[in-house]
């Protein structure tokens, strides 16, 4: 069957076609320049350029596959989470085109289309791994049986993002929005042993109890402490020196749990997905850590990493394939929907 997914979660419009786990056209407009000036995105441009790019991209995304709507055999768009200004734009036209069309639209999980769109590079998924998902928005670690039916979540960050954190120490350090990437190309020309940063629930009574969990913002906070006493002090701050000390922490505490999950669950299968795992470091270290542990990797290149239509589609296809019924009609999008519903009910 021919799958449309369609994203809208955030501030990238996504339109794309598959068939089975083959890509056939993938279109992704993005109003993220529009933000650059208020340091942050403004919700209500962000649904405004949803509705002015939906169309578009969706005919590029058909044109680019060379199939046209009747051929499409059901519909898949972002439920949640996400802006639920955004996710309005994106369920009502995917509603809008199934009504016409009469064909059945699912509802599904953007966060878990981060890990689904893995499919499309590297083929079907074991029959049981661990998910990473790191983006601007969630840090979780997955226990995945079946993408589209059997999602548990182990553990995830308790109070910041990987993606959040980096973005905050950009702003902090005064790099522009979104900071993450600024911060990681920065780090790159540091020294990663020149300043030690605390590791997230590292003390002995977090240990277990979070055994799967993430926290970012001590570390955060000793970020910025760090970086304030240097200038109250009349120092110059060691930019890179400290980016690439708070990334490795970052990266060393997302590594080393989902290394863990592996072991524990005895799955020899790890796949990240989201906007974060665009990070050199913790694609170095997860490539260096599972190695090391015997655990394949499957890391999706970097295009497919940010918000895009094809993890929708994707995840879409993985729900037809296994027999899931499509969303009522009247499904509601959903800007806290949980990660252990793969498709709205
Ligand atoms: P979610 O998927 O949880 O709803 P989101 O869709 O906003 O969140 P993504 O688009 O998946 O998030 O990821 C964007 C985040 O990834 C931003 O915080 C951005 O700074 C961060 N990011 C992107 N590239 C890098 C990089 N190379 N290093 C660090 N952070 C990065
Ligand atoms: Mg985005
Ligand atoms: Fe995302």
């Amino acid at each position: 069957p021919l799958i449309l997914g369609i994203e809208s979660t955030c501030d990238e419009t996504g339109a794309a076609l598959v068939r089975g786990r083959e890509l056939l056209g993938d279109v992704v407009a993005t109003s993220m320049d529009e933000y650059a000036r208020f340091g942050g995105i403004i919700p209500e441009i962000a649904s405004r350029a949803h509705l002015e790019s939906f169309l578009p991209t969706l005919d590029a995304a058909l044109e680019r596959a060379g199939v046209t709507l009747s051929d499409v055999d059901a519909i898949a768009v972002s439920a949640g989470p996400g802006l639920i200004g955004s996710l309005t734009v994106g369920v009502s036209a995917a509603k809008a085109l199934a009504a016409s069309l009469g064909k059945p639209v699912y509802g599904v999980n953007h966060v878990i289309g981060h890990i689904a769109v893995d499919e499309l590079i590297d083929g079907p998924v074991p029959e049981h791994f661990i998910g990473l998902i790191v983006s601007g928005g969630h840090s979780s670690l997955l226990d995945i049986h079946d993408l589209a039916t059997d999602v548990v979540e182990l553990g995830a960050t308790l109070d910041d993002a990987a993606g959040e954190a980096f973005d905050k120490v950009g702003r902090l350090l005064g790099l522009p929005y979104p900071g993450g990437p600024h911060v990681d190309r920065l780090s790159q020309e540091g020294d990663v042993e020149a300043i030690r940063f605390p590791r997230g629930l590292a003390a002995a009574k977090d240990r277990e109890r979070h055994r799967y969990d993430f926290s970012f913002s001590g570390l955060k906070t000793a970020v910025a402490r760090y970086v304030e006493s240097l200038a109250d002090a009349g120092q110059e701050v060691p930019a890179a020196d400290v980016c690439a000390a708070f990334s490795e922490a970052v990266n060393d505490s997302l590594t080393a749990k989902a290394v863990q999950a592996c072991k524990d669950t005895g799955c020899d299968t790890l796949v990240i997905g989201g906007g974060f795992s665009a990070n050199s470091r913790l694609r170095a270290l997860a490539v260096q850590r599972c190695e090391e542990a015997g655990i394949t990797l499957r890391l999706p290149p970097l295009k497919y990493c940010t918000d895009n239509g094809a993890q929708i589609a994707a995840l879409g296809a993985a729900a037809v394939r296994a027999g899931v019924a499509p969303s009522p009609m009247d499904f509601a999008p959903d800007s806290g929907m949980p990660l252990d519903v793969p498709v709205a009910r």
